[in-house]
């Protein structure tokens, strides 16, 4: 970006732009360089004006929820980061017992908000740290169910488009994915709930909380499983095969309680995650002729 370019994004959102911001505050491995800025648009209208300007500019832009799937490179990124707040952020509950839900909001919040309404079905994203933006652009998943069986419509921006609403039934998902023009900016997404008590979905929650904490290392910072689970398998079972588990570079360790979880136990940077994922893919690959794929998103240079 040069300076009149940033001058002109100050003064599409002077409160809203920081720039040179370090990623490891967005993200929940809290690793990662910095951003050229980070704009934290607070309704459609200024994201809209937003995209319009950097797309076109050519400016990069990366939409971002918890960074809880992401992992940014130490150089950091070229670029806009844009984080959805405010108004973008919000839960109402529709007709029919539905759930309209900013696309910049929790999961942990959602889930609230369902309780309190007593509205069931995404009970299995209890734990799952990220936002519904995030959510539904990576089908996130549990317990066997996903994201995107639980979506009647979404809003989204699209380069091509612009701002636009897209059914259910339009939309392509597959594990781990929703298939989107790149570029897009997920706004909200309106959820297929069942109305249930209070209780019930309390409970579920909790039940669901206690499995995630059982097999999942929450001590340390992490971005969830690294690889996809390949057909009929997981990568885990995979990669505990390889004898990897508690295998260290710098302050990145392959997790002793979940194998498909690399931790950063305090120091790590975004290079030694990255050898790590190198060698648990080559390892994996020579013991099982199993090709990982990633599931984490990584960013940045
Ligand atoms: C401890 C832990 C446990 C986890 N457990 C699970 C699990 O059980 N199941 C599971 O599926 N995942 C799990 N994850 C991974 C992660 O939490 C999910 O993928 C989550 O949905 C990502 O949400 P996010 O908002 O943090 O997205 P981010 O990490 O910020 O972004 C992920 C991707 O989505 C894109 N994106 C984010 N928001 C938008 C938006 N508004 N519009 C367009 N694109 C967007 C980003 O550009 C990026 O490509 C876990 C992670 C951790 C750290």
């Amino acid at each position: 970006m040069n300076n009149k370019q940033k001058e002109e994004l100050i003064k599409l959102g002077p409160d809203r732009i920081l720039f040179n911001c370090s990623m490891k505050k967005h993200t929940t491995f809290h690793v990662g360089g910095p951003a050229e800025a980070v704009y934290a648009a607070h309704n459609l209208d200024e994201l809209r004006r937003l995209t319009a300007y950097l797309i076109k500019e050519g400016i990069p832009y990366l939409a971002a929820g918890r960074g809880s799937n992401l992992l940014v490179r130490d150089g950091g990124l070229e670029g806009v980061v844009i984080l959805l707040r405010g108004e973008l952020a919000d839960f109402r509950k529709g007709n029919n017992q539905t759930i309209a839900a900013g696309a910049g909001g929790t999961i942990a919040g959602l889930l609230d908000f369902c309780r309190k309404s007593g509205l069931g079905g995404l009970e299995f994203l209890a734990g799952i740290p990220g936002t519904v933006g995030g959510a539904v652009m990576m089908n996130a998943g549990a317990f066997g169910k996903e994201t995107g069986s639980r979506i009647r419509k979404i809003g989204v921006i699209t380069p091509r488009d612009g701002f636009i609403t897209k059914a259910g039934s339009e939309l392509v998902f597959s594990y781990r994915k929703l298939k989107l023009e790149n570029g897009s900016v997920i706004i909200n997404a309106c959820f297929n709930m069942e109305q249930e008590s209070k209780d019930f979905v309390a409970e579920r929650i909790k039940k669901y909380l206690k499995k995630k904490k059982k097999s999942q290392p929450l001590e340390y910072p992490s971005a969830g499983s690294v690889f996809m689970n390949p057909p009929n398998d997981y990568a885990g079972r995979l990669i505990e095969k390889t004898g990897l588990k508690g295998k260290r570079i710098g302050g990145a360790m392959i997790s002793n309680k979940h194998a498909n979880f690399i931790v950063n136990t305090g120091s790590a940077r975004a290079e030694d995650i990255i050898a790590l994922m190198r060698i648990v893919r080559d390892s994996v690959k020579k013991e099982t002729g199993i090709d990982l794929q990633t599931e984490i998103q990584i960013a940045g240079f």
